[in-house]
Formats: structure tokens, C-alpha cells, sequence
């Protein structure tokens, strides 16, 4: 299975793969086997993964598909990556992304952008673009993704395959390249909702190394279990309610989600997706998140200005890129830098700093914490009155064509419009595949499953009675 999987990544031409090492996939593979034949193997054996290459591996590589890492290996694993390992799953290589997270559409690699296996005109999504095209195109059972404003959920939309981002503090970001410490959350990406939580439930559990990881989720211990015995519970109350497995369950809608700038076709898809939820038994409502449109200005100040303080570390001194020309330390540091960056890395580097810097911090910066609040009040106030989940669509439209919007970079920023306000308030969300739109009507949509905090394993339940 390594050998014929590996051999398919390394044919593949939608540039997902950015590192392959088949001598590491078989040491991997032939540990699975001698676990299998010794009776002692973990729930994920053998199964064919990959990582972004934002999670640091000991033995391949790690770029964070920018020119800055491109000779980096880590010394050792992210906890993601190494409670993957542990669980037996063999993994394939690191795969291709938007540079250090930043983008949507997977164009921003230093390595060349992925190809949707829809439609190898199209983009993937992003930033996770490489595992959700890996994962649509069959090439890997399942991939890591790291979500810090919709990566995991938009690209798996967009590419017809499920995804879901936990709640934040739930997964350990040890070993993850930092974008924005306060939003980073990873998740895994995967065609159903059962192999999430396969996944999703051996990565959780609080980790000492990770200063924001959760030692609870609600009383109950972080640890792996938590997701599946949600899910379980969820599960077996569908079970007991016969025919009308989702009767009871509130849907919440936002209207804010479908004004204007929502496609017709991706809004038929997510109608057509709430009225099969409503033949399961579920009763549909009307909720409103105020601060939706707000997201986007509050997202694009407190992720840059986090990137822009966690970015300050590639000096050139210590690891990464250092330039070959330079006359005194400072000339080393910023052409290490401008060389080593690409330019919406550069972008948001220079936003960071603007809207951290002194004068405009209470303008910009401290504004922006005010709205983020807001906006988790917003979702509170809908749990708390309306509703047991959300649902809406990932994206305004489905994958758009490489290249478009190439030189208007802040018009990929609107388009995360569904997903921002999700990922400021720290709640669990997922995406799973609801139809098809486009020109020719083969491009996937996605649904979004918005839950309150550490509902993962009841949103994971709900997905697997829609799929
Ligand atoms: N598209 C968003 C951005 O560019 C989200 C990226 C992410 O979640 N890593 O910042």
C-alpha cells in the first residue's frame, strides 16, 4: 500500500506533494505491519496520511512553502504529527500550502500554486490547498490542515472533501510554524465525517508544551476519547429517535450569510443541503450575527499584527534563509528577509507592524480585540437563545480560476467572510461537500456545521447522518 500510494503522489501533476521521502513512508509502513502482526497496533494503522508543511517533521523537510525554509528539517515532531505516528498512520510527505498559512487559494507558495483535481484550471482553496486536493484526489486517505481563518474549512469546500476545524486549545500547536497564535488551530481533512474523527480524536488532548492548550473541555478531560465519546452520545440519541434521526435539533441560519454577495449556485447547494437536514427532523431558525461583516477588518489587523511579531524570529541568524550578500548585520537581516519572504507574507508583515506600532495600537489594534469580542458575543447569544448548531455556507462562490484577483490581493480577504468570525471566537466548525455549482455545474460547495465550544464530536455526528 506505501509503495503504490507513494508512486501515485510522485505521478500526481496537481503539485500537492512538496516533500517525499519513500525510505521514511516504509519505515513507517513496515512499523504499521509488525504492529498489525504483533496484535499491538493503534486505531490509525497503516492508513496513508500527509502533513501540511506548516507541522514540523524530524525527517522531511519543512518549508512552510516559503523560499525562508527551504533547507529547514526540524529536530523533532510537531505533537500532531507524532500523536499521528503513535496511532500507527503511516505518513506520505509534507504537502504544499499557501506561505506560512497566508491566503486562500494556495497561489501564495514559493513552490508553485495546486491544481483542484475538479478542475486543473481552478485553485484548491486555501491554505491547506495541498491536503484537500491530495485528499480529493484520492492520493492520500486523509491530510492535516492548520485552520487560522478558514484553511481547513474553505480548501476541503472547495475541493469536495470534509474538514474540521476544533475548537481552539483542543489540538496541540506545538511543532505547528505559528501564523497567528491566538487563531491557530489544526485540523484534519478527510472525505467523510468518520474519518475526522478517527483522526480529530487521536490529535486532541492537552499538550504542556502548547501555552494555550486546554487541560478541559467543559469538566471534561482533554484528552483522546473526548471527541468520539461526544460523538457517540450524539449518535446513539439519533439512533433512539427512529425515523427523524435530527428531531430536536435547532438550526440556526444566519441571514447575515446570504446577502448579496453570495453565489446563486452556491446558495442552492446549501438550501437544498438545510432542507434535507429538515426531512432528518430538524427544525430550522432564523439567527442573526450582527458583526459578520466586521470579521474581515478585525481578522486582517489581528492576524498580521500576531504573524507579523511570530515572523520576527527568521532573522537569518539562527535557521532559515540568510542572504549571500551584506555589509553589516542589520543589511543581513532585512535582505535575508526580503529575499527569504514572499509578497503577501511581506504584506502582512508591514500591516503587523503598522497597526502594533505607537499611535495607532488603540486605533487599530486595541479596536480590533473590541469587535472580536463582540463577535464572540454574537455566537453566545445565538447558542444561548436560538439554536443548537449554525450552518451557512464556507465560501461565497465555488474554486475560482488561478490567477484571478492576482493583483487586487485584499479581494481573496472578502471572500473569507463565512469563516473569520469562527475562527475570532475560538468555536469548532466544519466543512462537508453539499453539491456542485459553477460553469459547468461540476465544481464542489461546502456546507459550514458551526457548533459551540467543544461540540466537535456532536457537529462529527451530525455531518455522518447528512453523508
Ligand atoms: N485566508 C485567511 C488568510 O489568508 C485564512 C488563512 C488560514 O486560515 N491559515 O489569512
Amino acid at each position: 500500500l506505501a509503495d503504490s500510494a507513494l508512486s501515485a503522489a510522485q505521478a500526481s501533476s496537481l503539485n500537492a506533494f512538496l516533500h517525499i521521502d519513500p525510505e521514511l513512508t516504509r519505515a513507517q509502513a513496515r512499523a504499521a505491519d509488525a504492529a498489525l502482526a504483533a496484535g499491538n497496533a493503534g486505531p490509525l494503522a497503516g492508513i496513508p496520511i500527509a502533513h501540511k508543511d506548516v507541522f514540523v517533521t524530524r525527517g522531511w523537510r519543512t518549508t512552510a512553502a516559503s523560499r525562508m525554509l527551504e533547507h529547514y528539517t526540524s529536530p523533532f515532531d510537531a505533537t500532531v504529527v507524532q500523536r499521528l505516528a503513535q496511532a500507527g498512520a503511516v505518513s506520505l510527505g509534507k504537502l504544499n500550502c499557501d506561505e506560512f498559512a497566508m491566503g486562500s487559494g494556495n497561489e501564495n507558495s514559493a513552490y508553485g500554486p495546486v491544481r483542484n483535481p475538479w478542475d486543473p484550471g481552478c485553485v484548491p482553496g486555501g491554505s491547506s490547498g495541498g491536503s484537500a486536493a491530495a485528499v480529493a484526489a484520492g492520493l492520500a486517505a486523509a491530510a492535516t490542515g492548520t485552520d487560522t481563518g478558514g484553511s481547513v474549512r474553505q480548501p476541503a469546500a472547495l475541493c469536495g472533501v470534509s474538514g474540521i476545524k476544533p475548537t481552539y486549545g483542543t489540538v496541540s500547536r506545538f511543532g505547528m510554524v505559528a501564523f497567528g497564535s491566538s487563531l491557530d488551530q489544526a485540523g484534519p481533512i478527510a472525505r467523510h465525517a468518520r474519518d475526522l474523527l478517527e483522526l480529530l480524536d487521536v490529535i486532541s488532548g492537552f499538550d504542556p508544551r502548547d501555552s494555550t492548550s486546554l487541560e478541559h473541555c467543559d469538566g471534561a478531560p482533554n484528552q483522546p476519547g473526548r471527541v468520539r465519546a461526544g460523538f457517540d452520545a450524539a449518535r446513539a440519541a439519533q439512533a433512539a429517535a427512529g425515523a427523524k434521526p435530527l428531531q430536536g435539533l435547532r438550526i440556526g441560519v444566519p441571514t447575515e450569510f446570504f446577502n448579496a454577495g453570495l453565489a446563486d449556485d452556491v446558495a442552492r447547494a446549501i438550501e437544498a443541503a438545510l432542507q434535507h437536514f429538515e426531512s432528518l427532523g430538524a427544525a430550522r431558525v432564523a439567527v442573526s450575527l450582527p458583526r459578520t461583516s466586521l470579521s474581515i477588518p478585525a481578522y486582517y489587523v489581528i492576524a498580521p499584527a500576531e504573524a507579523s511579531s511570530n515572523l520576527s524570529r527568521y532573522d537569518g541568524v539562527r535557521y532559515g534563509h540568510r542572504a549571500a550578500q551584506y555589509r553589516d548585520l542589520a543589511e543581513m537581516v532585512s535582505r535575508s528577509r526580503s529575499e527569504g519572504f514572499g509578497p503577501e507574507v511581506l504584506r502582512r508583515i508591514m500591516v503587523g507592524t503598522y497597526v502594533l506600532s505607537h499611535g495607532y495600537y488603540d486605533a487599530y489594534y486595541l479596536q480590533a480585540q473590541k469587535v472580536r469580542r463582540m463577535i464572540v458575543d454574537d455566537f453566545q447569544q445565538a447558542y444561548a437563545q436560538h439554536c443548537d448548531v449554525i450552518m451557512g455556507p464556507v465560501t461565497p462562490a465555488v474554486a475560482k480560476p488561478l490567477g484571478v484577483n492576482r493583483d487586487d490581493p485584499t479581494a481573496d480577504w472578502l471572500a473569507d467572510v463565512y469563516t473569520l468570525g469562527v475562527s475570532l471566537a475560538g468555536l469548532p466548525a466544519m466543512s462537508v461537500p453539499c453539491g456542485f455549482g459553477g460553469p459547468q455545474g461540476r465544481l464542489p460547495v461546502g456546507l459550514q456545521i458551526i457548533g459551540d465550544y467543544f461540540s466537535e464530536g456532536r457537529l462529527l455526528a451530525i455531518a455522518d447522518c447528512y453523508q
